[in-house]
């Protein structure tokens, strides 16, 4: 159906073509998707994890032509770090797009991929210190239209106990979703969860949360890094929000949302 979570090679951890990414979805019959490479103002790497925009455009172009019948949207995921929200805004002011989500990847200034994180860290301050980050950077900014994948923090867990409850972070991750409520943002479902946790990110407690506040806003993605994920539990995810009582999917035109109702 959709996918609104998939990066490309303008994303420096993705080899992977946007016109490849583009066969992939086609090949899946998806009729919408959306492209989130990763824009990260200082993230702590030696790669660079900004996004060439010019780049983006001459490649979405071809892509579009390439691929009419599919409705490809420009979006961009944006690396949420509080020092950088300045530079953000600016940066979003000059940028047409259709999308962004907003997403932390860095918890104690580093990248939770790497097992050195874990070692000097520790579960229990990593996962305190990401919902403490993500309330502060939902608080701090709206530049974006949805928060992704909270719960991120589970993703590159080691230890058997990776998931990240809503039972263990009830007060936070209200105050998250009743601030993303008021403002009329929405909450990303992002299916890479699933591979690596068994459980959608975030998981489906904190989803029916939402519900109950009163969220309506929720994407779909896959956070396709390889072709062969576009599209990843689309169904799956689709029906699970459909049991929590979600009619509608959402999509975005030039930052506004548009509500798909859920077969
Ligand atoms: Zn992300
Ligand atoms: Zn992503």
């Amino acid at each position: 159906m959709i996918d609104y979570h998939i990066h490309t090679s303008l994303s420096a951890d993705c080899d992977v073509d946007m016109m490849e990414m583009a066969a992939a979805a086609d090949k899946k019959g998806l009729k919408e998707i959306c492209f989130t490479d990763h824009y990260d103002i200082d993230f702590p790497s030696e790669d660079d994890y900004t996004v060439d925009f010019e780049l983006y455009a001459k490649q979405l172009s071809e892509v579009k032509a390439a691929y009419p019948q599919i409705n490809i949207r420009k979006g961009v995921e944006a690396g949420l770090e509080p020092h950088s929200f300045h530079r953000f805004e600016k940066l979003l002011e000059n940028e047409e797009l259709d999308y962004v989500v907003g997403s932390v990847h860095v918890v104690c200034g580093l990248d939770p991929y790497f097992d050195t994180f874990w070692k000097s860290t520790g579960r229990q301050k990593a996962f305190d210190e990401y919902a403490r980050l993500s309330l502060e950077c939902v608080k701090a900014a709206d530049f974006y239209d949805v928060f992704g994948h909270l719960g991120y923090i589970s993703k590159y867990c080691p230890m058997d106990n990776n998931l990240f409850k809503y039972s263990d972070y009830t007060g936070v991750v209200d105050e998250i979703l009743t601030t993303l409520v008021e403002r009329g943002q929405g909450l990303e479902v992002n299916t890479s969860g699933l591979l690596k946790t068994g459980n959608l990110m975030p998981d489906l407690p904190i989803i029916q949360r939402f519900k109950q506040l009163g969220g309506e806003i929720v994407t779909i993605g896959s956070d396709a890094h390889a072709s062969e994920l576009v599209g990843y539990a689309a169904d799956y995810t689709l029906n699970a929000l459909k049991t929590l009582g979600f009619k509608y999917v959402c999509a975005y035109d030039k930052r506004v949302p548009r509500f798909i109702p859920i077969p």
